[in-house]
């Protein structure tokens, strides 16, 4: 490594602003370093103009583009076979992005029916800000899709596995449908992962994800990642997202990537404690329904096998003896904690009707499948023997 002084000819204070860079690093860096600059200077001016307008060009101006948030773009892009992606500030940025670069004021929206409950608050806000009208349609029904599809239908918006009952949207049924009229097909693909689906495969046009769950996977970063299928697509959206400003920084792109590098195991070993959860909480005496695509009475049962590559870390289950019953076996519980959120190494347990869907009328915790007594878990890495220990000491306490 050469090492660059300022020169001496400047002054005390000139030289303390320029504190130069390493010019030739010798040997290439193992973990992508954290660019922490904001702005990126040019010795040939036209590159400083093709970093305004081009998401592939060069270094700018870090709103539109910055080397670390690049590298994860590109990271995951790959992960889900897109084109490009946009790296934002939370998944909910990543929503608001993939939606409102294709939405025009007076459009019509076709939204699967049981969504993410900060999905359904924007969409809300946007019907009644934009004059959006939205139609609801159950995730595996590409008839039901056909008839709801208006020449104004901007996009259909899906989950591929959904919260907190764990339904599986028919991707490619649903995508077909909607190409076939020419209307794009927006898959939030973060309960599954790129590991367990990769939707843009399936014939869908643009996959989200929260990164702050399973790309992250550490509960400690907020993050979002818009996936394209399409060159222009992926063009029009980065433009949306440096003009909206909710692009993502540096340091929270360097988590996600570091988060990314055990993506895969921590997903298959998440999903092996949750198939083992879902089995003995199937047969446990105090337990209802079991709410996993493993279990052969997941009404999308057969579709999951066939379309993903594993039945995912989520899972969900009724507490026959209601409401209070599910707040007291929350309440026993020692080692998986009692939190929102999911995706990271920790087992987390949470009781929907209460916190999640707690704005839901009995008529629409039914449609979404949620019971009072419905208990959600994120399944971690941990043994599962010390899970299923805690688990059931909460469910049966030693009298
Ligand atoms: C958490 C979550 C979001 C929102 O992501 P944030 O990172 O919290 O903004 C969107 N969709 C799903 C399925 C989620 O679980």
């Amino acid at each position: 490594m050469s090492l660059e002084q300022n020169p001496p000819s400047h002054s005390l204070s000139t030289r303390a602003v320029h504190t130069a860079a390493p010019a030739d690093v010798q040997g290439r860096p193992v973990s992508v370093p954290i660019y922490q600059t904001t702005v990126y200077a040019h010795d040939d001016p036209a590159l400083l103009t093709d970093s305004l307008d081009n998401p592939r060009g060069a270094f700018g101006y870090s709103r539109m583009a910055n080397p670390t948030v690049r590298a994860l773009e590109n990271a995951v892009a790959g992960l889900e076979g897109a084109v490009g992606a946009v790296a934002t500030a939370s998944g909910m940025a990543a929503i608001h992005t993939a939606l409102g670069a294709n939405l025009r004021a007076g459009g019509h929206l076709v939204v699967q029916d049981s969504i993410y409950g900060g999905t359904t608050g924007l969409l809300n806000d946007l019907a009644a800000r934009w004059d959006i009208r939205i139609s609801q349609v159950p995730g595996d029904d590409p008839v039901a899709l056909a008839a709801a599809l208006t020449p104004d239908t901007a996009a259909v918006y899906l989950e591929t596995i959904s919260n907190p009952v764990t339904s599986v949207a028919d991707v490619a049924g649903m995508s077909a449908v909607a190409r076939e009229r020419g209307v794009l097909t927006v898959v939030d693909n973060t309960f599954a992962s790129p590991v367990l689906c990769r939707p843009l495969q399936l014939g869908a046009d643009i996959v989200l994800h929260s990164a702050t769950k399973y790309l992250g996977g550490h509960s400690d970063v907020t993050a979002g990642l818009v996936c394209y299928a399409a060159d222009d697509a992926f063009v029009a959206g980065w433009k949306y997202a440096v003009a909206t400003g909710p692009t993502m920084d540096p340091f929270g792109a360097w988590l996600v990537i570091r988060g990314l590098q055990t993506l895969a195991l921590r997903v298959a070993a998440a999903t092996d404690n949750a198939v083992e959860l879902a089995a003995r909480l199937a047969g446990h005496p105090g337990v209802g329904r079991v709410h996993h695509p493993s279990r052969p009475d997941h009404p999308q049962h057969a579709l999951a096998e066939r379309m993903l590559d594993g039945p995912g870390p989520m899972l969900a289950f009724d507490v026959t003896a209601g409401r209070q019953a599910a707040m007291e076996v929350l309440g026993r519980l020692r080692l998986l904690q009692n939190a929102p959120s999911l995706g990271g190494v920790e087992t987390l347990a949470m009781h929907p009707a209460s916190t999640s869907h707690r704005h839901y009328d009995a008529a629409a915790l039914e449609q979404a499948g949620i019971t009072d007594g419905t208990i959600r878990i994120s399944t971690g890495v941990e043994d599962v023997e010390d899970l299923w220990a805690d688990l059931s000491q909460a469910l049966t306490p030693a009298r």
